[in-house]
């Protein structure tokens, strides 16, 4: 590849060399010469100038409607030779002021040869084109005046970005269709510049000839930089465009990561609905048919009655968590009725109604019967219904025979208590998100039944108190929930 490289590099310098020898034996038949090497100055000032001010080295430019312009007037080897000086004098200019970074001085010179070459070929060509579309349309007509001009352009441009291609692909590999898929936006712009330039050009020229260049020269100039100026400021603002394209991606990415825990949220209500609710409601169908068919005994009535009434408690509670939850996410602030109260009475009078749900599993519930009064101002109620929570999930989730413990104390300026349990535990990996909505042990799920809210209100509840609840546990050794509220 890189022998092919070499070659083909040779091959386009030499092509270029002979072009500019060839001019120069030509010389004395530019006529006037004066406005020929005026127009060799001109290409070589607006190629490096365009560098300078606006930035970009794409070798098709202004200089090359000036080259064209000289094609038209002075012949194909004319054009060819202001390319080569253009790009030659661009190429002294960006070594003077060190816009090429360290190369050594054979690949200067490959690049030199090659980006000569390639300029002065391709106007060599344009040239040769229109020259011969002009004979064949004659000059007379109005075709005869824009078509050589649009089709010249084309071949200028096109033989320059083919030929750039294939030396891109000789020395990085690209493919030479890629690279010129990733040019071809500005080969309108160029053929556009090349053409009309140098069709005004070439008439102001044959016209009034210095005049003309000063005439015709400096709205060109102006209207190409501007023009190029317009493109480079429309890519920019294609950039900025992208990137608000991108930072509004990322905002739909999290709005859909929301939407989706919205749908996690609906699968697991209705996973509630469906589920949770059932097993109670089918208990109590299953139980007032047996009630209604079969003649029973005084103590079987009086047992199947209160598995009816606890399998209601639990659905009660099931819709009771659903509405305080749907109230507590709907982001209106909780409305406390703070009075001073003894916070140890209140865990003894939110024990005692749970007393009978231990004792069906033989779970030892203590509590302090005569405790020490632990005062506290919040709202009674609230507190209670976290109390009742807590302990009743404690005693949900112990086996049969384990022991659930309830405690108060003072600890500086908090209250302190704590429901502490011999039971399932929670594995650490659930523990940093047990507080949140719908959310169970898998493996809970089969022994109790639950919404996976109790413990969102809870939580609720206790921040609503500028309070702290916290849960330390290990799986099969228990739990210990502590709730710190300010007095
Ligand atoms: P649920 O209605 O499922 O009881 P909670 O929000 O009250 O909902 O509790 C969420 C989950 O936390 C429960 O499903 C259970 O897996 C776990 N959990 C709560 N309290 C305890 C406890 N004392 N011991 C072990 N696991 C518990």
């Amino acid at each position: 590849m890189n022998r092919l490289r070499q070659i083909y590099s040779i091959l386009i310098s030499l092509s270029g060399i002979a072009l500019i020898v060839w001019g120069m034996i030509q010389l004395g038949d530019f006529s006037p010469l004066r406005t020929f090497l005026l127009l060799v100055l001109l290409a070589v000032l607006s190629q490096t100038s365009m560098t300078a001010f606006v930035g970009g080295t794409s070798g098709v430019s202004v200089s090359s409607a000036i080259s064209l312009a000289t094609a038209s007037l002075f012949g194909p080897v004319a054009g060819a030779m202001v390319a080569a000086m253009a790009e030659a004098g661009f190429w002294a200019y960006r070594v003077y002021t060190k816009q090429i970074g360290n190369r050594d001085r054979q690949a200067l010179i490959e690049l030199l040869g090659v980006n000569v070459g390639m300029n002065s070929l391709a106007i060599f060509l344009a040239g040769l084109t229109y020259h011969f579309v002009l004979d064949q349309l004659g000059p007379a007509t109005f075709l005869g005046q824009t078509i050589p001009w649009l089709t010249a352009a084309l071949v200028g441009d096109q033989v320059n970005l083919w030929l750039l291609s294939i030396i891109i692909f000789l020395a990085h590999g690209p493919k030479p269709s890629d690279t010129w898929k990733e040019n071809r936006w500005a080969i309108p712009i160029n053929v556009l510049v090349m053409s009309v330039g140098g069709g005004l050009l070439s008439v102001a020229v044959s016209q009034f000839d210095l005049l003309g260049i000063a005439i015709f020269f400096l709205p060109i100039i102006l209207s190409a930089y501007s023009f190029r100026l317009y493109v480079s400021q429309t890519k920019k603002q294609m950039d900025q465009l992208e990137e608000l394209v991108e930072s509004r991606t990322r905002d739909l990415a999290t709005a859909n990561e929301e939407l989706a825990e919205l749908s996690r949220d609906k699968d697991a209500f209705l996973a509630v609905l469906t589920h949770d609710m059932r097993t109670p409601l089918t208990s109590i169908k299953g139980y007032a048919s047996i009630l209604r068919d079969r003649d029973l005994g005084r103590d079987q009535q009086t047992h199947i009655a209160k598995i009816i009434l606890r399998s209601e408690e639990n659905l009660l509670e099931i819709v009771n968590n659903i509405l305080d939850i749907e109230k507590l996410q709907s982001g209106t602030p909780i409305l406390l009725e703070r009075n001073e109260f003894d916070l140890a009475l209140l865990v003894k009078s939110a024990a005692e109604p749970l007393e009978s749900l231990a004792m069906e599993k033989n779970i030892t519930l203590c509590y302090d019967e005569v405790p020490s009064p632990v005062m506290v101002t919040a709202d009674e109620r609230k507190i209670q219904r976290v109390l009742t929570n807590l302990i009743s999930n404690a005693i949900k989730y112990t086996p049969e025979g384990g022991e659930v413990t309830v405690g108060t104390r003072l600890k500086g300026s908090y209250a302190l208590f704590e429901v502490v349990d011999t039971g399932y535990g929670i594995p650490e990996d659930e523990l940093p998100h047990i507080f949140e909505r719908f959310r169970r042990v898998k493996r809970h799920q089969k022994v109790a039944v639950g919404t996976g809210l109790g413990l969102a209100i809870v939580k609720s509840l206790v921040d609503a108190h500028d309070g702290e609840i916290s849960v330390v546990s290990q799986e099969e050794v228990g739990s210990a929930f502590t709730v710190k509220l300010p007095v």
